[in-house]
């Protein structure tokens, strides 16, 4: 038998579709609620057209530049994909990033907020939105502070009329994700959003169980990264 990493893209990426599935089924939700963002940040386009081959929609790149590069010339063969930003967006880079991806999951301050919005209007493409949470308050990761969530989804939803689909999270690396989980739950809860953009290669499974509406998998479909992450 194969090891995992030699396996195929397209078996990877069934064996993931199916422990969706089964997450969602164990906590009495349906897998079909769950979005699979393949993250192919890191991956020539060549792996790319792999998991396309194999039905997936979905995919998930953290860095402007990079998709660029890629996304252009995959997008025109394959039309219906739905690209993702789930990295962080500087000011600088939102003309760009409104004309490249279809949802945007790193949403966290008033003024990204407003440029995202007025690239919208300008461009009459309008990404769908998430607001990234930083759940565990950690001075070095992007995401507005749970004490901010309120304000900036009132800014985004109301003020600017964005479509704004839900939160997102990246838990600290050494603490439970579950606890990180359930908190953006009661945010989206509270605010009443109905996205939970949850869940890495580790975890997804528990996200799942907890809720998720996209995770965001790329080891465990594409293999190990180069160290250039
Ligand atoms: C890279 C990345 C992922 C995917 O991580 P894996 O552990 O390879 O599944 C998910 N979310 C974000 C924000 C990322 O940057």
């Amino acid at each position: 038998m194969l090891e995992q990493n030699q396996q195929p893209i397209g078996a990877r990426l069934a064996e993931v579709r199916t422990q969706i599935d089964a997450a969602a089924d164990n906590a009495g939700l349906s897998g079909d609620d769950v979005s699979l963002i393949a993250v192919s940040k890191t991956h020539p386009a060549e792996k790319i057209e792999q998991a396309i081959a194999a039905g997936q929609r979905h995919f998930g790149e953290n860095r402007v530049q990079e998709a660029q590069q890629k996304w252009p010339a995959l997008k025109e063969a394959h039309p219906d994909m739905v690209l993702h930003l789930i990295g962080g967006l500087q000011s600088n880079k939102v003309k760009d990033a409104v004309a490249l991806f279809d949802v945007i999951h790193s949403v966290d301050r008033p003024k990204l907020a407003r440029a995202i919005a007025r690239h919208a209007e300008a461009s009459g493409r309008s990404p769908r939105c998430f607001i990234q949470v930083n759940t565990g308050e950690e001075p070095q990761k992007g995401g507005v502070l749970p004490a901010d969530v309120e304000a900036l989804v009132t800014l985004c939803r109301d003020d600017l009329a964005m479509p704004l689909e839900g939160l997102m999270c990246i838990p600290p690396a050494d603490e439970a994700a579950a606890l990180h989980f359930a908190f953006l739950r009661t945010l989206a809860q509270r605010n009443g959003l109905k996205g939970l953009s949850m869940g890495m290669s580790g975890d997804y499974e528990l996200a799942v169980e907890m809720g998720a509406t996209h995770v965001r998998v790329g080891t465990a479909i594409f293999g190990p990264r180069g160290t250039l992450t």
